[in-house]
Parts: C-alpha cells; sequence; structure tokens
C-alpha cells in the first residue's frame, strides 16, 4: 500500500489541519490573541485537535496626496 501523500502544513496561505489535510479558510475566526500567536483548534473535517500558529507578515504602502509639506 502506497504512503498517503505528505500533508504540507508549514507557512501555508489557509490554515491545514495535519491529519486529514482539510484547509480552512475561515481561520481569521478563530480566537489568536494579538498578530502573531499560537492557539490549539480543532479541525472542521475531522474533529482532531491541532495546534495552528499564526504569522504575521507586515507591508506598508504610501501614495503622494499632493499637499504641501507640513510646517
Ligand atoms: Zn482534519
Amino acid at each position: 500500500m502506497k504512503n498517503p501523500k505528505p500533508i504540507n502544513t508549514t507557512r501555508t496561505l489557509y490554515l491545514t489541519c495535519p491529519y486529514c489535510g482539510f484547509k480552512d479558510n475561515d481561520a481569521y475566526e478563530l480566537p489568536f490573541v494579538g498578530l502573531d500567536d499560537t492557539i490549539n483548534t480543532e479541525c472542521k473535517s475531522c474533529e482532531m485537535e491541532y495546534q495552528a500558529e499564526r504569522i504575521v507578515y507586515v507591508r506598508y504602502s504610501t501614495l503622494k496626496l499632493n499637499k504641501k509639506p507640513l510646517a
């Protein structure tokens, strides 16, 4: 019997269950505190509990406002 395909659970765009590979795209509903945090959560598909870490990368954008500089 072939081994099951390994599940990538590291720095993925969606929270990915390490047991069944279910991708949870409602992760913003989870009770993370602050930007970077680690919690325990339950898979919505296989109902196994697993640890989830949120890793946030910040980018900034700027645009000119065509105003005079502040005095
Ligand atoms: Zn699962």
